[in-house]
Parts: C-alpha cells; structure tokens; sequence
C-alpha cells in the first residue's frame, strides 16, 4: 500500500543499491549520502521557478534604485 520507499528497517541505498547501514540510512555509505546531497543541490540550483519571472522583473526595476546588485550607480 503506501510503501516506504526506503523501509524501516533495510532499505537499499538508493544511491547504489546496496543494503543501506544504519549509520547512513538510508545509504549504505557517506559518499553515497554525500552523492545524493550533491544531486539534490544541484537539482535545487537547477529549477527555474516559471512562475516567479514576471515578479523578478518588476523586482529588477525596483530593486535597482535600491542600489542591489546595482554596479552602475553613477549618481
Ligand atoms: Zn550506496
């Protein structure tokens, strides 16, 4: 039914596929937990956020007399 993907108790390292410690859960090791959280970063890094363009716009028009991240003032 609604199935943990990792298990409670062994779970296979999601990473590998290796029998997961339980020091690490639910990876096997911490170069795999340290692989999957690279990945996750990234992944973070990587979405675009569609729905936030047209408020970066009138946030850009704005934020420039803020002087944020404004490397043109000349006044
Ligand atoms: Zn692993």
């Amino acid at each position: 039914m609604a199935g943990d993907p990792f298990g409670r108790k062994r779970g296979k390292c999601p990473i590998c596929g290796r029998p997961s410690e339980q020091d690490f859960r639910p990876f096997c090791s911490r170069r795999c937990a340290d692989v999957d959280l690279t990945r996750w970063l990234r992944g973070a890094y990587a979405i675009p956020d569609p729905g936030d363009s047209e408020e970066r716009a009138a946030d850009a028009n704005d934020g420039a007399k803020d002087g944020e991240a404004g490397p043109d003032r000349s006044q």
